[in-house]
């Protein structure tokens, strides 16, 4: 090996040796390294001076390690004998060569070189080699340079060492490590009374140090970890000696934070334990930061979703992606259509819990490069890249994926030991570059899904333009609903109920919308836009006066006397505040029959505040009037709730008794129903009887009331009386 190869190595040497900590294992290893490198015959052996034991010139070193070939393992461990001036380095080079190797009873012929490298005050290492006959080069010529890096590096890292080498006073040093600590630190005896704390305690918790002495550390206890938490602990500790983790605890201002704790168990070496020492620093700084960057930034705390900006930075990408490669991609806009009955009458816990549960289920129907956003609320957004280029396959693609999405939402959900329901609403546009704006392909999504809410739920429609001219219609209508009442446009149909033995029981009291132009328009179509206008409370009101007037009229008819009239209430209607004085009064003004109006509440009505809701319908039935629970069976409420509300009748949904001949489930789904309404000692009716068959089944199987186009359709007043008369 040539000069200029070998410098370089041992460069390389001293550099890792001032990066380490430990000077005498690494020095040790490192020389060995050096020695190889240079392939000197050659070795090093290790003194340990100790601090001021010299006398008269001389001075006695323990010899500590021994590198190399020579024979000086006998010697280690015991102390020779070295001139004073070579330990304090002023010996000339000489005096120390000859000196040193005498002492070390090495021989003159075979060490031709010697150099010391002094390790602080703490010792010294000496290397000794022969020198290189081809080369010439003695030994410290070539290695000046660098062990003068070394002896540096050395010193460097001998600070470190200090305390492992006892040259520090061990007790100062804790002492220190205690006072500048930057973590508080708290120190308990072994009953867990606090006998020391820290001064970055009092600055964490507030607390001096005379105001915890003798207490007990709870007294830091934040309330937020239940008993098991801290027995837990205490286990840990018990058990291991050792306990760490987060914990929240309380400062003297009242504060909650969390910090980071470490508790040790501290025992003699008898075992005893004498201290428990807890450390702990304020995490509440880096926690919130951490949620700020996290959850706020770019995904959705809840279902750990992006959020919506940062789907718009993924849409973006996908815009770019899509006008390079020419791909088509989807955004489908998502919403579930009664996630708010769910979250209203389960509790938030609960719609949390089912809102995570989608999350988990939309994200396994996509691949890994498409984006599955959460928007807030309901509503989630997926975007699909990567597409065909064909917009009628790609559309088929998409399509795809929302069947797969539509179907899976719909799978029930079980959440906390109980199973529920939910359906979703998907809009579906595609995409292809930058052709249309991000704006616009968001609105339109959400357009599409608009659409299938109308067009009957758990369904996936694509936007297209015609949607937006029906959306357009949609507003005009509403506007022109404001002025129906008042324009005298609306008016009420009557549809007749009877008993199995064909006698009239009274009617149902439908609304209807005469329109100017449109034509009769359809409840279905106006009522929840007045529901969602508000409209729906003077409608209402006015469905109810015109009932209550026309039961008035027929107390003066014979055939008409003992007829019930029964009058959808809407859930906002049902809700307003003064609904219950709203009926007293116009039974008072109207001079109606209380026990002849029958009020129809929807389960969506009870279940939106079940104990107002009972409430409300006790004071309306010490008016007198009855209930009837319209379309049951469509609905989530649950025998519990039935149990409670104070009904009298119950109306099977016309989607049960339509297919009740040939369906078996519906069949059992009615006959249940009749037999819970029995339990409940509810008189029941069926709505939708059509056919005489279906009308037979119901009897055999104990429902003797009937509505349906089999005995009448809704019809204008006039018409009703003349049917009942002929
Ligand atoms: P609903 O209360 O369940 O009323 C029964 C609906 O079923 C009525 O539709 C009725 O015409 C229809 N129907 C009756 N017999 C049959 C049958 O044999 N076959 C079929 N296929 N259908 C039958 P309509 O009149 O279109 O009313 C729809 C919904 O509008 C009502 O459902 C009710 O929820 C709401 N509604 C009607 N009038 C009012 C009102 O004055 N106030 C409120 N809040 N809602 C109303
Ligand atoms: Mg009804
Ligand atoms: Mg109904």
């Amino acid at each position: 090996m040539e000069h200029d190869d070998v410098l370089p190595v041992l460069y390389d040497l001293v550099v890792t040796i001032g990066s380490e900590l430990s000077v005498k294992p690494l020095l040790t290893r490192t020389l060995q390294r050096l020695l190889y490198h240079t392939s000197y015959s050659a070795g090093f052996v290790c003194l340990n001076v100790p601090p001021c034991k010299a006398e008269d010139g001389q001075v006695e070193v323990r010899l500590d390690a021994v590198v190399g070939d020579f024979d000086l393992v006998g010697v280690i461990g015991k102390p020779i004998v070295l001139p004073r001036a070579l330990i304090c380095q002023s010996a000339s080079r000489e005096t120390e060569q000859t000196a040193l190797l005498s002492a070390l009873r090495c021989t003159q012929t075979q060490y031709k070189s010697c150099l010391r490298l002094p390790i602080n005050h703490s010792g010294m290492i000496v290397l000794l080699a022969a020198e290189m006959p081809e080369t010439n080069l003695p030994l410290t010529t070539m290695l000046q340079p660098v062990l003068a890096h070394l002896a540096k590096a050395v010193i460097l890292c001998s600070h470190n060492d200090a305390y492992t080498s006892g040259l520090v006073n061990q007790r100062d040093l804790l002492e220190k490590v205690f006072e500048s600590s930057y973590s508080g630190v708290m120190i308990t005896d072994a009953d867990r009374h606090i006998v020391e704390v820290n001064p970055a305690f009092t600055r964490i918790t507030g607390y001096s140090s005379e105001e915890v002495q003798g207490k007990d550390p709870h007294m830091l206890a934040s309330g937020r970890h239940d008993h098991d938490f801290y027995r837990e602990l205490w286990e840990d500790i018990g058990n291991n000696g050792h306990w760490e983790g987060e914990i929240w605890n309380r400062r003297k201002n009242g504060e909650v934070y969390p910090g980071w704790l470490n508790i040790n168990r501290v025992c003699d070496s008898t075992g005893t334990l004498h201290y428990y020492v807890g450390m702990f620093s304020d995490i509440s700084k880096r926690k919130q930061a951490e949620a700020q960057i996290h959850h706020l930034a770019f995904y959705d705390p809840l279902t750990e979703l992006p959020n919506r900006r940062l789907l718009i930075e993924r849409l973006q990408q996908a815009f770019s992606f899509g006008a390079r490669s020419g791909q088509h991609g989807a955004v489908l806009f998502i919403d579930l259509d009664n996630f708010k009955t769910i979250n209203d009458t389960k509790g938030h816990e609960t719609g949390d819990l089912l809102l995570s549960e989608v999350a988990r289920r939309l994200t396994s129907c996509v691949r890994d490069g498409d984006t599955v956003a959460r928007l807030g609320g309901d509503e989630f957004v997926v975007v699909l890249e990567s597409l065909k280029t064909g917009a009628d396959e790609a559309a088929a693609q998409a399509d795809l994926v929302a069947e797969k999405i539509r179907d899976l939402l719909s799978q029930p959900y079980r959440l906390a030991e109980y199973v529920y329901h939910t359906t979703p609403s998907i809009g579906v546009v595609l995409f292809l570059g930058h052709r249309q704006s991000l704006d616009d392909v968001m609105k339109h999504a959400d357009t599409a899904m608009y659409q299938a809410k109308t067009a009957g739920r758990n369904t996936v429609r694509f936007y297209d333009p015609v949607m937006q001219a029906s959306i357009e219609a949609r507003a005009d209508l509403e506007e022109e609903l404001r002025y129906a009442l008042e324009l005298q446009q609306l008016c009420l149909h009557y549809q007749i109920q009877m008993d199995s033995r064909n006698r009239p029981l009274g009617a149902e009291a439908l609304l209807r919308w005469q329109h100017p132009e449109r034509g009769l328009v359809s409840p279905a179509q106006f009522i929840p836009l007045a529901e969602e206008t508000g409209l729906i409370v003077p409608i209402g009101l006015w469905v109810l006066q015109t009932a209550c007037v026309l039961l008035n009229n027929w107390q003066g008819d014979a055939s008409t006397r003992d007829l019930t009239l029964a009058v959808n209430v809407s859930a906002k209607q049902f809700r307003s505040p003064d609904f219950v004085t709203q009926v007293q009064r116009t039974l008072v003004d109207t001079g109606a029959k209380p026990s002849l109006l029958k009020l129809e509440l929807t389960e969506s009505i009870v279940l939106e505040n079940v104990e107002d809701t009972i409430a409300k319908m006790r004071e309306l039935k010490l008016l007198g009037v009855s209930f009837s629970m319209d379309d049951f069976g469509t609905g989530y409420s649950s025998l519990q709730y039935l149990k409670r509300l104070p009904l009298d009748q119950i109306k099977i949904d016309q989607s049960f008794v339509r297919d009740i001949v040939n369906d078996p489930n519906d069949a059992a789904i009615v006959r249940t129903i009749i037999v819970m309404s029995e339990v409940l000692g509810l008189n029941v009716i069926a709505e939708g009887v059509e056919t005489q068959a279906q009308r037979d089944f119901l009897d055999s199987r104990g429902c003797h009331a009937f509505q349906g186009y089999l005995f009448g359709r809704p019809v204008p007043l006039q018409d009703f009386e003349a049917s009942l008369k002929a």
